[in-house]
């Protein structure tokens, strides 16, 4: 097996392995996430579900080489690729690992394309300008990528023009092209307006179809119930149960917090 990278991937062998993760913001008194560990196995679909404040956007964020983190281990295909400094609460941008910013990619609840390039370049620029491929081949990909989602006919089209859930199937394509190891998706439902859910929920079906390593933050739980292999619950920074089952969990969970925390979806 060769990830897109062309590395080779073991069989068996996790492809992000988060160990004992401590991350604490500058000012705060303690850590917003603290002795974080789990695995997410190659192909696999990790869902991390928690109350709101409870960490989930910090966890992903920190995978993506967007925070520092002060202590614990990030690595990735075996390879420790960050590892937690104290003191390093205030960091710049710099000390943020451009490593894990390269092979970790991350959708976000706000499609943050840029507004005044097309479709088509907002998915070519980062791979054209900063991984300097070949423009000709990097748009042949990216026409794939978005007859992939459904939005073929949309390649010319202005962001402006687009609804939410368009937008949000661009921001897909967008991460798609830069390859990445391990793809992290935080609530990119959530400013939706319900009628566009599904469409963006459908592309990652099919992603997670494809085997696509995938983390996924979410508050929609059927959805989460029908696309997770694994799944955590987030609280105050702590990991409340994990279950590498996630039938079992969403339909009997271990932990009294789990239940009530499920219940208030019902
Ligand atoms: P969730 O995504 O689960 O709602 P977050 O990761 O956004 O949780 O936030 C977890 C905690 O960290 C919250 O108490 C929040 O106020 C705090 N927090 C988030 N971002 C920052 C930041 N940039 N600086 C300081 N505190 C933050
Ligand atoms: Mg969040």
């Amino acid at each position: 097996m060769t990830d897109a990278t062309g590395k080779q991937a073991q069989v068996g062998q996790a492809s992000l392995e988060i160990a004992h993760l401590v991350k604490q913001y500058a000012n705060a008194d303690k850590p917003v996430l603290n002795d974080i560990s789990f695995d997410v196995p190659h192909g696999k679909v990790f869902v991390i579900v928690g109350p709101s404040g409870s960490g989930k956007s910090t966890l992903l964020r920190t995978i993506a080489g967007l925070e520092p983190i002060q202590g614990g281990t990030i690595s990735l295909n075996g390879e420790v690729i960050e590892t937690g400094k104290p003191g390093t609460e205030s960091a710049g941008r710099s000390k943020r690992s451009s490593e894990l910013r390269t092979r970790v990619g991350m959708v976000f609840q706000s499609y943050d394309l840029f507004p005044n390039k097309t479709v088509l370049d907002n998915i070519t620029l980062a791979p054209t300008l900063v991984q300097k491929r070949d423009k000709a081949e990097v748009e042949q990909e990216a026409i794939k990528l978005l007859e992939r989602v459904g939005l073929a006919d949309r390649k010319d089209s202005w962001p402006h023009e687009l609804s939410g859930g368009q937008r949000q199937r661009v921001a897909i394509c967008r991460a798609l092209i830069l390859h990445p190891e391990v793809l992290l998706f935080d609530e990119v439902t959530a400013a939706l307006d319900p009628e566009m859910v599904r469409e963006v929920l459908d592309v990652m079906l099919e992603l997670a179809d494809s085997g696509q390593t995938m983390l996924i933050v979410t508050h929609e739980m059927q959805f989460a119930r029908a696309i997770a292999d694994q799944v955590i619950l987030l609280e105050d920074g702590g990991i409340v149960e994990q279950s590498d089952n996630a039938e079992q969990f969403f339909t009997n969970p271990t932990t009294e917090r789990a239940k009530q925390f499920l219940r208030t979806f019902e």
